[in-house]
């Protein structure tokens, strides 16, 4: 019996759409490279939340699953050969891991790796952590830092990489559609870098004053205004250099365009339905010179930056935090974040 617990441990399986249960499931055994960590944190992602609610990303997730991706705990057992790693570290760890030898890899584009390793599992009292991911992306947090700030190290990093993408230069006037997570991120990210004038457009006005607090310059309610016009005006008529879109749905994607002054970037950051299109003017990418770009997920020196800039105190993502719940409440969690105006992100304690 006590062997029995001891081997077994909680966690949320995903089943299927709309079908995430907390159940006992087998410990993960630590085989050599391997680790395996004690959660202390994890915290609630809108891709989690959109696996959840509409079911895609094939490729990324097979049902079914343990779930959740952003994390940070404490290292309670190391497989052989592990270097540097020791029981008892505080850690935190990507969700990927890049081959390094694909073509995408050998390009330098590691975000594109064509044999990316996927780590799923946060919502559970262990998570393993792969050879591959405690090679190239796992770190230490410093002791000032806590798990949750820690976890959201994740989102950011797919955040950095997008904007250096799309080369958010000082003093740009920089448009963001959505004031959910990612949107805020982008903001506390932009404001970072210098940006000139923010400004941030969502349909809750519970989010744009939040906005308004990390530093949003303009918010746009969509639903009573019209972000474009708007956009224009606070732009002397003339667009954003850069518009951000963080939202994922082919309508505000297809908007990003038209808040854009000529010669500017349009960064397609949030990932829309699959098999979606969108349209674009010929005349606005020749005679308007924009250019109009996707981002997707993140590299490892992506995830070490963003943390470092996290510990750091340069981004604070505590404001994001909005809320804590337990493990067996994780689909009381994600009601929460479909229903509430307020709440950004839930960090999840086992
Ligand atoms: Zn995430
Ligand atoms: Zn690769």
């Amino acid at each position: 019996m006590i062997l029995l617990s001891t081997d077994k441990m909680k966690a949320a399986m995903l089943h299927g759409v709309k079908d995430l249960r907390v159940e006992n499931v087998d410990k993960p055994r630590v085989g050599d490279g391997e680790i395996l960590v004690k959660v202390k944190a994890a915290t609630t992602c809108g891709t989690d939340l959109k696996i959840l609610q509409r079911g895609y990303v094939s490729g990324v997730i097979k049902l079914p699953t343990v779930f959740g991706h952003e994390w940070a705990g404490d290292i309670a057992e190391v497989g052989k050969g592990v270097s540097y790693f020791e029981k008892g570290m505080r850690i935190r760890g990507g969700n990927s891991s890049p081959c390094l030898r694909c073509y995408m890899c050998q390009k330098g584009k590691f975000n594109l790796c064509e044999d990316m390793m996927w780590l799923w599992g946060a919502y559970a009292e262990y998570i393993k952590v792969p050879q591959r991911i405690v090679m190239l992306n796992t770190q230490v947090i410093p002791d000032h830092l806590s798990y949750e700030e820690a976890a959201i190290t994740e989102p950011l990093a797919c955040v950095l990489h997008g904007i250096e993408e799309a080369g958010v230069k000082l003093g740009d006037s920089v448009a963001i559609i959505g004031a959910g997570p990612i949107g805020l991120l982008h903001l506390l990210t932009v404001r970072r870098m210098g940006a000139g004038k923010v400004i941030i457009s969502d349909t809750i006005d519970e989010r744009l004053k939040i906005a308004q607090k990390l530093g949003a310059d303009e918010t746009i309610n969509a639903k009573q205004e019209d972000t474009v016009e708007r956009t224009k005006k606070l732009t002397q008529g003339y667009g954003a250099d850069v518009v951000i879109e963080a939202i994922g749905m082919p309508t505000t994607w297809e908007q990003a365009l038209r808040m854009v002054r000529k010669g500017g970037t349009v960064l397609e950051f949030g990932g829309c339905p699959p098999e979606t299109e969108i349209k674009v003017s010929t005349e606005q990418l020749h005679y308007g010179e924009t250019t109009v770009m996707g981002a997707f997920h993140t590299t490892p020196a992506h995830f070490k930056k963003a943390l470092n800039l996290i510990a750091s105190g340069t981004i604070n993502v505590k404001p994001l935090i909005t809320n804590r719940m337990k493990l067996d409440d994780i689909k009381q969690a994600f009601e929460t974040l479909t229903t509430s105006k307020t709440d950004i992100k839930i960090a999840v304690l086992p």
